[in-house]
């Protein structure tokens, strides 16, 4: 019996070359505290051998950064803290595309974006009325190690003055003190996100968009259209989004918070920003619903205001954490190479995962209220893992 975390999976194609998924589960009456993701979209065996990675590698990835959020609960700090605190070491791990090794945009260089929400209402329950919510988001950041962290600062600047700040403007008040020194933010040269993964996924989206060009500068007339139609854009590469980060955890006082982090998608236009900072898109957090972090084509999640949408059903329709994923996850448009998914964790700590249509898995895990942590990549996948030393 699975209670404690609900899959919503539609059925996917083309899994044939994928291991057969674990399933372990945890017992029906655990409650999950933290959940997390390492971005839609996870590599088949064969590009895992080709990349010198192992699915063991991702697993721990996941391990660490469930684990050092769920010490900050344990130690009673706020959802907020242990949002912050997993989101922190994926930042630092090279294996995801947020903070160190992430994407590359078409200028080559690595442009980020995070945002982070608070679902505690302060106790006074005004809902959309309540001036107090809170929220923070920098977006286009160039030199913060933990942008995170930064969107924290914005959230918790005095009297919630802004909740989204960009480029140099966002850096300069993350960087300033006294608000470096209070929430742990680091200024880094732009060399510092780049690995070595990230160089060759850019050098090869840079060489398929020159062949792009060089096709239809050969074709002509209605032969032009054809091979315009049939070329896909970058943004739909499978290749260009992998590994942004997300976290929701719910605390001892059932406060929800839910942050998201990426370096957006490869080969993006300088300046371009997705949703995982936009409040409402790829985050959102409500002590009354769930908190919600999203992955996948951006521009999508931005349009059809998914973070909210789950939480709009939950709200207005009284669906269930599980059902408003499902519905705002199946209504999402199909595209060939998938758009993405999503993680979400109720008050009473009930977690779902969304996995749009044809979106090959998500790199995600959790941890329950007694310290059992799970993890799965493809799509059913989960499997319950220890922290290797
Ligand atoms: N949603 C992110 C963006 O559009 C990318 C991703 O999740 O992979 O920037």
């Amino acid at each position: 019996l699975y209670i404690a975390g609900i899959l919503v999976v539609p059925v996917l194609a083309a899994q044939a070359q994928q291991p057969r998924p674990a399933t372990d589960r945890p017992p029906a009456n655990v409650r999950t505290v933290l959940v997390i993701h390492g971005g839609a979209g996870v590599l088949t065996p064969d590009e895992l051998k080709a990349a010198g990675l192992k699915a063991e590698d991702f697993e721990q990835a996941l391990a660490r950064a469930l684990w050092a959020g769920y010490q900050q609960l344990q130690r009673g700090k706020s959802s907020v803290d242990a949002v912050e605190a997993a989101i922190r070491n994926m930042e630092d791990c090279e294996l995801f595309n947020a903070g160190r090794g992430a994407v590359f945009n078409g200028d080559g260089q690595v442009e980020l974006d995070a945002s982070i929400m608070d679902g505690n209402m302060q106790g006074q329950g005004e809902g959309k009325r309540d001036p107090r919510r809170r929220a923070g988001a920098v977006a286009g950041v160039r030199h913060i190690k933990n942008p995170i962290s930064a969107a924290r600062a914005v959230m918790e600047m005095e009297s919630s003055r802004h909740v989204l700040l960009i480029g140099e403007g966002a850096e300069r008040y993350a960087l300033s003190e006294p608000v470096a020194s209070k929430y742990g933010i680091e200024r880094v040269s732009n060399l510092y996100f780049w690995t070595d993964r990230r160089v060759k996924q850019i050098r090869e989206a840079h060489r398929r968009e020159e062949a792009r060009r060089a096709k239809s500068t050969a074709a002509s007339g209605a032969e032009a259209d054809e091979v315009a139609d049939n070329t896909a854009p970058a943004l739909h590469d499978p290749d260009a989004r992998f590994g942004t980060v997300g976290a929701v955890a719910v605390d001892a006082n059932k406060h929800i918070a839910a942050g998201t982090s990426t370096g957006g998608m490869t080969n993006k236009m300088a300046g371009r920003v997705g949703d995982s900072p936009i409040i409402g898109a790829g985050t959102y957090a409500d002590d009354r619903a769930c908190g919600v972090s999203c992955t996948g084509t951006g521009e999508i999640f931005i349009r059809h205001a998914v973070a909210y949408d789950i939480v709009a059903h939950m709200l207005y329709a009284g669906k269930t954490v599980h059902d408003a994923v499902r519905e705002t996850t199946l209504a999402l448009p199909d595209e060939e190479e998938g758009i993405g998914s999503l993680i979400a964790l109720d008050a009473q700590g009930r977690h779902a995962f969304g996995i749009t249509p044809k979106t090959p898995g998500m790199f995600r895990g959790y941890i329950t209220s007694d310290g059992q942590m799970y993890v799965g990549m493809y799509t059913g996948e989960e499997k319950r893992v220890q922290l290797q030393p």
